[in-house]
């Protein structure tokens, strides 16, 4: 008989909907019984009697409302069964669950990074708890750059004893874009604000492109990477974070006057532009675990025209890793959002998980 785990998603939007189809199309030895199904707050999809939910017409079955998760953890534990959560949504109050549901036994797999770099109270419980036999494991290699290879490869060098010098990298598939079109290699002079409109026509932006430009997204991302690197970081916000926002746009209340207003301050970083270029230099804006200057740091960097980060196109994400093993760094770079690279991610670390439980 081939092994069979229980899988309980929670969400069902840009990546759970891809996950969701990507599960439906696997074909794998290990059997993935789907037990429950969260498509929203509200509403969810499972059996008394743990019947496999259908995927292929999850999007029209019948619907019971969504159970808390006090309830779900009782029903998930009912099975008696290996068992992976599976969050893709950016919910915080599930993110504070993660230690009960990893302490009860049920592993975890998700692109949500709340848990991960909130405090770091929370980031130890996690995996203290999950260190102990019999607890869930816990994977997240989607919370940085979507799909891309960046958390397992460094955790790898981790646990083998490389030792990390520097992190380098373009963690924002939103500012890349920016960063991209408005400082070239070329002589340009586009504006930031127009580039900043562009950006969120594309739909590159959040609804409010001032969710992208306060730094806090990569912040989050730096802080994950810092603590995998043993760089005890506190928080997202115990560090240095450069935000683009003008200071006296911080207050303003909708988007639409935030962007009406934005080009007032185009002067401030055209010159800062003009000043990089006139050393052969492009302006991107990066994270950075510096552990020889014992510093973590958000913010914008200048880059030697022949650089890697100055080569970036369209609104790719690079990750370049310096450790003792790797004194050239070892750079990561492609896709850093999108539904389907970053469902792939998540459906990789439940496989991995499933096949270790
Ligand atoms: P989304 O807003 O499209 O989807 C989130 C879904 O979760 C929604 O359908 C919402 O109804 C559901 N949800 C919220 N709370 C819930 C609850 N309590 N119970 C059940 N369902 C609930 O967002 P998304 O783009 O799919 O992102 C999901 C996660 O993936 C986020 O944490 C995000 O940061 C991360 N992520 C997304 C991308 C990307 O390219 N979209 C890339 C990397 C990481």
């Amino acid at each position: 008989m081939s092994k069979s785990v229980n899988v309980a998603i929670i969400g069902s939007g840009v990546v759970g909907s891809a996950f969701i189809s990507q599960l439906n199309g696997l074909k794998t030895a290990i059997k993935y019984n789907v037990v429950y199904l969260a498509k929203t707050s509200s509403e969810a999809l499972y059996s008394s009697d743990y019947q496999s939910v259908d995927l292929s017409s999850y999007k029209t079955s019948a619907t019971k409302p969504t159970l808390g998760l006090d309830e779900l953890l009782k029903f998930l534990q009912g099975a008696k069964k290996a068992t992976i959560l599976v969050d893709n949504t950016s919910n915080a109050s599930i993110a504070d669950y993660y230690p009960t549901f990893i302490k009860a036994g049920i592993s975890i797999a998700t692109p949500n990074k709340k848990a991960f770099s909130s405090d770091l109270k929370t980031w130890n419980e996690i995996f203290a708890n999950s260190a102990v036999p019999g607890a869930g494991l816990v994977a997240h290699e989607a919370t940085v750059g979507a799909g891309l290879p960046i958390i397992g490869p460094l955790r790898d060098l981790i646990t083998t004893g490389d030792k990390v010098d520097k992190i380098e990298g373009i963690f924002s598939g939103t500012l890349s874009y920016i960063f991209n079109e408005f400082s070239t290699t070329e002589k340009s002079d586009v504006k930031f604000s127009d580039v900043v409109k562009v950006a969120k026509k594309l739909g590159y932006t959040e609804p409010d492109p001032r969710d992208d430009l306060n730094g806090l997204d990569v912040a989050r991302k730096v802080t994950i990477l810092a603590r995998i690197s043993g760089f005890e970081v506190e928080s997202p916000t115990s560090f240095p974070v450069e935000s683009l926002i003008p200071k006296e746009l911080e207050g303003i209340e909708s988007a639409a006057e935030f962007l009406e207003k934005l080009p007032n301050y185009d002067a401030d970083i055209q010159k800062i532009k003009d000043e990089a270029f006139a050393e052969n230099k492009t302006l991107r804006f990066v994270g950075q675990v510096d552990f020889k200057a014992n510093k973590v740091s958000v913010g914008i960097g200048k880059y030697p025209f022949d650089h890697p980060f100055s080569a970036l196109k369209g609104s790719d994400n690079v990750i370049s890793i310096k450790t003792e093993r790797y004194p050239n760094p070892l750079i990561v770079q492609g896709a850093g959002a999108g539904s389907e690279v970053t469902a792939h991610g998540v459906l990789a670390d439940t496989i991995k998980i499933a096949e270790r439980i």
